[in-house]
């Protein structure tokens, strides 16, 4: 069983103060780290069964065969529904979608954990609400399952796994934090909060490592301590973040959400 981090606890309160703007997601993320302290979550984990002969480069999940129990997974998203919707108008609709004969938790997480965003189209038509919205509430609904996998699972990262989509559950890469005084480069997941290392001057997306192609943006306001490394190969970007410590799992998502600026300067930059 596992209750908020420190650290998440603190950027929930730091979120809400200084960005009203992000207010709806903050709502969601918040709502899923507290549905993370049910310990159904590390059950359902507990009985998962990894594929077997998986391709080098698959992510641990790919291929996973994991029970789900129904009852816990359509409750806890209609509770991140009735939370978002309560949290301004922009998700006002998801209100309706909370008590909904027709909306489908597991198959919401399926669709969500196999990308598969024509199966989220059809679920939002038939609760009646925006494919976007109910995408949002689909990827913030698998994170407590996902956190569970990963502490289950987490011990298995392959060492030389250095890409940037994650080793558990395939999600790209949220940030890089430069950790510690030695700035070591980490990479983290913010569905399942996973911790993989990666070498300093290799782009995370094509693995490109010649120096000419790969930079370092400082936006404007910011300090050396937020930056976006940049791929001129594959024009990929990616919030690199100095750190004394490193970020509890269930606060990634959160400090991905606090350096929203450093997205909006790397979309400015094309
Ligand atoms: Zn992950
Ligand atoms: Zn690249």
């Amino acid at each position: 069983m596992t209750t908020a981090s420190a650290g998440a606890r603190r950027r929930i309160e730091a979120i809400w103060a200084a960005q009203p703007e992000s207010a709806p997601l903050l709502a969601l993320l918040a709502a899923a780290i507290e549905a993370m302290g049910d310990p159904a979550w590390d059950t359902m984990a507990g009985e998962a069964v990894l594929g077997f002969d998986l391709p080098a480069g698959q992510p641990l999940l790919a291929g996973a065969r994991l029970p789900v129990a129904r009852g816990v997974i359509d409750d806890s998203t209609r509770t991140l529904c009735r939370r978002a919707a309560e949290s301004g108008p922009e998700l006002a609709m998801l209100g309706a979608a909370a008590g909904a004969h027709d909306l489908d938790g597991v198959a919401l997480l399926a669709a969500t954990l196999n990308g598969d965003d024509a199966a989220i189209e059809r679920l939002a038509t038939a609760v009646d609400v925006a494919p976007e919205a109910l995408a949002a509430v689909g990827s913030v609904a698998a994170m407590p399952l996902l956190q569970a996998l990963r502490r289950r699972f987490g011990g298995l990262i392959p060492a030389d796994w250095h890409d940037g989509a994650c080793p558990i559950c395939g999600a790209w890469a949220a940030a890089a934090e430069r950790r510690g005084l030695e700035r070591a480069r980490r990479l983290r997941c913010g569905r399942c909060g996973a911790d993989w290392a990666a070498p300093a001057l290799q782009c995370a997306f094509c693995g490109e490592s010649g120096h000419e192609a790969l930079g370092v943006l400082t936006p404007e306001g910011a300090t050396e301590a937020s930056q976006i490394e940049t791929c001129d190969r594959c024009k990929g970007a990616l919030k690199s973040l100095a750190t004394l410590r490193a970020w509890a799992p269930d606060e990634v998502a959160l400090a991905d959400l606090a350096s929203v600026e450093l997205d909006l300067a790397a979309l400015d930059r094309g």
